[in-house]
C-alpha cells in the first residue's frame, strides 16, 4: 500500500483553486509558479484549469484512479495544503469524498492508512 492520494487526484479536478496574489513566486520566492496561474479577482489568482468547468488544475500529472502527482508539490498554494485526505488526520475530509465519489472512487476509511502502522514504515512507533 501507499499514499491513497498518489493513485487518486480527484480534488484537483473538482475544485476552484483561489489564492492571494501574495502566493505568487513573482513576489514570493518560492511560491506558486506564476506562469501556472491567471487572475480571478483583484485580490486573488486561481490556477489555470480551475477557473471554469470542467475543472482540471493544470498542474496535475494524473490519470485519476491510477497515478497522480501534484507537478508543483512543493509550491503548491496553500489551499491545497489544506484539503486533507480523508481519515488521514483522525477524521472525514467532505471534499475528499466528494471528489473521490464524482470518479466512482471508493470514500477513503481508516483502513485505508493501516499501512503506515507496518513496522517497516518511517512512521511506525
Ligand atoms: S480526493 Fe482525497 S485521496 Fe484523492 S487526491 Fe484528493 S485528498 Fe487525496
Ligand atoms: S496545485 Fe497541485 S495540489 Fe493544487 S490543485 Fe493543482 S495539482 Fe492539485
Amino acid at each position: 500500500m501507499s499514499h491513497p492520494c498518489m493513485t487518486c487526484g480527484a480534488c484537483c479536478t473538482q475544485y476552484r483553486v483561489a489564492f492571494h496574489w501574495m502566493e505568487s513566486d513573482e513576489v514570493t520566492p518560492g511560491g506558486v509558479p506564476h506562469q501556472l496561474t491567471e487572475p480571478l479577482d483583484p485580490h486573488r489568482l486561481c490556477m489555470r484549469g480551475t477557473l471554469s468547468k470542467p475543472v482540471r488544475c493544470v498542474a496535475l500529472d494524473a490519470e485519476i484512479g491510477v497515478y497522480s502527482r501534484c507537478s508543483i508539490h512543493p509550491n503548491r498554494p496553500s489551499v491545497c495544503r489544506e484539503v486533507d485526505a480523508s481519515w488521514e488526520f483522525g477524521k472525514a475530509s467532505p471534499q475528499c469524498d466528494k471528489a473521490r465519489a464524482i470518479h466512482g472512487l471508493p470514500a477513503l476509511s481508516l483502513e485505508s492508512w493501516a499501512w503506515r502502522d507496518a513496522p517497516d514504515h518511517p512512521d511506525a512507533a
